[in-house]
């Protein structure tokens, strides 16, 4: 049996499926084999969630795995400052349960550099978390755009198989190079991907409160004596139609202007909006990606230093 250790920013559905793919087994037996497998190398595997025993195979802390290799820190906002702790730890082992094998965007995708950089240094390829983002058209390493996998059950098969089949999509989302793309669009994969490598939740009041302050002009006082948000029709302007469609199917102006008012209201920090939600008006709202990401990475500190006010030394 072949014991498959993580590989830099693999998934860990990928990696699930590495496993499964290099000894044969079949999807739904993965779990029992990959328990046998820890049994006989003398772990104790009773009750562990699937996420645990894949951090087991790589050698790593179950932290430490579901900060590298799980979606978590893509799919977490908190409304509960006790929740304000690690991404991957027991406290929030619900969330782990819930989300620790869960890949943020349907679908399979790869970049073709990617892979070809992998087969050249490593013989194998895998899949990314940073390919799997929502509203993510291009790789951030290589600026190529992504290519999505035309197979069921894909995560059972590396990509460059898919690729050898030539089973694979490219994006169909303005063929364009990542270095010409919308300022917006750029914008949004390197806050998403800087998102991906927060190491601790970022609690919705203290990023309502920042992305309140940076909206206030899209906040108009009506006539009744209450406010009208109007960003999302300054949203939409900044990338195409059809990237729109893709990633947000739904009234588009209106969900924007409400995910605004959400975030401007005082009852507003008790509610998390998605993760992606965030990241659009991020990026609408900030002038640069590193503007917004240093927000971010201020954020995700000043919870672990008010998390640890608390204790005294001995
Ligand atoms: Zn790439």
């Amino acid at each position: 049996m072949f014991l498959v250790e993580a590989m830099p920013d693999e998934l860990a559905a990928g990696q699930e499926g590495r496993f499964a793919c290099l000894n044969r087994v079949q999807g739904n037996n993965v779990r029992a084999v990959l328990k046998e497998s820890l049994k006989k190398e003398g772990f104790n595997v009773n009750n562990l969630m699937q996420i645990e025993l894949l951090a087991l195979i790589s050698g790593m802390s179950p932290i430490a795995y579901a900060q590298a290799h799980s979606a978590i820190p893509a799919l977490q906002v908190t409304v509960r400052p006790k929740y304000v702790c690690p991404h991957g730890e027991l406290v929030s082992r619900k969330q782990i349960a819930k989300w620790g094998m869960a890949v943020p965007r349907k679908g399979r995708f790869l970049c073709k550099i990617c892979v070809t950089e992998d087969m050249r240094r490593y013989g194998f390829s895998w899949y990314r978390r940073s390919h799997h983002l929502i509203g993510m058209d291009w790789c951030v390493a290589h600026g190529e755009p992504l290519s999505e996998v035309l197979a069921e059950q894909s995560f059972f098969a590396p990509p460059n198989i898919w690729l050898e089949r030539k089973m694979v999509r490219e994006q169909v989302v303005d063929r364009v190079e990542f270095s010409s793309a919308a300022p917006f669009l750029r914008r949004l994969s390197e806050i998403s991907v800087a998102w991906l490598g927060l190491s601790r939740p970022v609690s919705t009041a203290d990023l309502h409160l920042n992305l309140r302050r940076q909206g206030s002009a899209f906040c108009v006082k009506n006539n009744r004596g209450t406010s009208d948000f109007t960003i999302g029709s300054f949203v939409l302007s900044l990338a195409p139609s059809r990237w729109f469609e893709e990633n947000l199917p739904f009234d588009q102006e209106s969900y924007l202007n409400s995910a605004l008012r959400i975030a401007s209201s005082r009852y507003g920090d008790g509610v998390s909006l998605p993760v992606f939600s965030y990241v659009l008006l991020l990026a609408a709202l900030y002038p640069t990606a590193e503007h917004a990401i240093e927000v971010l990475r201020d954020l995700s500190r000043d919870a672990s230093v008010r998390e640890n006010s608390g204790l005294s030394l001995p």
